[in-house]
């Protein structure tokens, strides 16, 4: 769709149809920023400035999510400064502000026998926190988490681990020296301003700090959706529990095969999600018993599941998470809750093995302080709906986050970090390396 198309959308407002529109007859090419092809109408030339900086730290975590959280509370763990940048006003990106309740590939489900637990570590200590307040469904496979209660008790677990928190500032920029990243730019209501890094985590599920570094990686589409919540809804014939008496979620998987890095897009889609999700609740009224349903939450960030993904010292492969293939650098196992698709087979949910996830699939080919964790580590395509899972995200933040913190202490680069160490660290932090 381009632009002219996505102002013939209807009812809207005439606000946002000025943010998505040209002027009509404006003379356009198409340009590519960043990862996607956008329309321009020409250039202007951005004059050279002075950049305040106004902060360092030994390790400067890009992003809060799920991948972040974990990534942070581990490096801090192992007494580095550590600083983390997030866009938002909360912490759990994907997993909180797009209403995501269920954190999959925790466990491991196994047709007709208990769930095995795959991901420990941090996870198990948010989940404990969650469940100790009643804000955790412990259904075993999938446990269910109250997005707000997870945003509290994220915030708790980095503040008391110590680590420095920076809301409403997007990286926009870094700064090479050499091999390394020196500086990351940021943009907020203080303006743009830099931040001196020793070592960066890119946790931006994006992947915005590896392709800025120069990176190698690939840009996969997937369906962009949602999750929501509605409210008096115990009456619903749809919707799925939650820890909330008469609070249901609701999911769509979305438009399929859509570019997550197209701003356009990305406020098309919002826009026609909200609308979508206002008329699924208006919908649910006229069963019995919902007249009084409402519409509680729509997710406050856009659903997209993945787009840049980095091409690792090592990527995990379909066939490697298929046959649960041993790596001698393992820094973690995640649960196979997906459908798999592997020599033209399905391997469905039940009888997938627990997968392991190697340090060398974190790692990037060229810049020496950089660790990529969350949905933008090194994986092949097939693995796009397992890879990117909560419980995945978490498990590659605390290794990532570990392995930063023993280079801080070390000061060597990230692939020179000693494996065995890292490993012996990971087991006393109960993540599990063995099986
Ligand atoms: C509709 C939908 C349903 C899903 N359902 C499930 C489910 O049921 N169970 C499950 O386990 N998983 C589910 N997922 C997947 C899961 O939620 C995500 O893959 C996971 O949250 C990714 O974690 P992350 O930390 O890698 O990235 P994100 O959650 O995307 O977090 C990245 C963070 O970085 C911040 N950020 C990005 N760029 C910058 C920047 N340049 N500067 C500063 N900050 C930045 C963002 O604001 C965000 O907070 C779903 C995803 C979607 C979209």
């Amino acid at each position: 769709m381009d632009r002219r198309q996505f102002l013939k959308i209807g009812t809207l407002s005439t606000g946002a149809v000025m943010a998505g529109g040209l002027p009509a007859g404006a003379k356009t090419e198409t340009v590519k920023t960043y990862s996607s092809a956008l329309e321009t109408q020409g250039y202007v030339k951005e004059p050279a400035r002075r950049i305040p900086v106004v902060d360092k730290a030994d390790v400067v975590v890009v992003g809060g999510g799920p991948a972040g959280f974990a990534a942070a509370v581990a490096a801090a763990r192992q007494g580095s400064d550590v600083l983390v940048l997030e866009r938002q006003y909360f912490l759990g990106g994907l997993f909180t502000g797009c209403g995501v309740t269920p954190i999959i590939n925790m466990y491991n489900p196994v047709r007709d026998g208990e769930p095995v637990k795959a991901v420990s570590g941090i996870c198990e200590e948010l989940c404990d926190r969650l469940d100790k307040v009643g804000m955790l469904n412990y259904e075993k496979v999938r446990p269910k988490v109250d997005p707000e209660a997870a945003k509290y008790y994220m915030e708790e677990m980095l503040s008391e681990a110590g680590v420095r928190l920076l809301y409403g500032v997007q990286a926009a920029e870094i700064l090479m020296s050499g091999d390394r990243i020196a500086t990351v730019i940021v943009e907020g209501k203080s303006g743009r301003v830099a931040i001196k890094a020793d070592y960066v985590i890119d946790c931006s599920g994006d992947g915005d700090i590896l392709e800025w570094a120069g990176e190698d990686f690939n840009v996969y589409k997937e369906d962009i959706g949602a999750m929501w919540r509605i409210g008096h809804a115990a009456a619903s014939p749809r919707g799925n529990v939650t820890c909330i008496p008469g609070v249901l979620t609701r999911h769509t998987t979305g438009e399929r095969q859509q570019d997550g890095l197209d701003m356009y897009n990305l406020t098309r889609i919002q826009l026609g999600l909200r609308k979508m999700m206002w008329e699924d609740a208006m919908d649910l009224r006229k069963n019995p018993g919902c007249e009084d349903l409402y519409l509680l939450d729509t997710p406050s960030v856009v659903g997209v599941r993945i787009t840049r993904v980095l091409n690792s010292v090592a990527n995990v492969t379909v066939e490697g998470a298929a046959v649960g293939k041993s790596y001698d650098d393992v820094i973690g196992f995640t649960g196979g809750d997906s459908t798999l698709s592997w020599e033209d087979k399905k391997v469905k949910v039940g009888s997938r093995k627990i997968w392991q996830v190697p340090y060398s699939a974190l790692l990037p080919k060229k810049v020496t302080n950089l660790l990529v964790a969350g949905r933008c580590f090194g994986f092949e395509r097939g693995l796009t709906y397992d890879a990117r899972e909560i419980g995945t995200c978490l498990m590659t933040g605390q290794a990532a986050g570990t392995a930063a913190g023993i280079a801080a202490l070390k000061r060597c680069g990230c692939r020179e970090v000693n494996v065995p160490e890292l490993q012996a660290n990971l087991r006393r932090q109960k993540v599990k390396l063995d099986w």
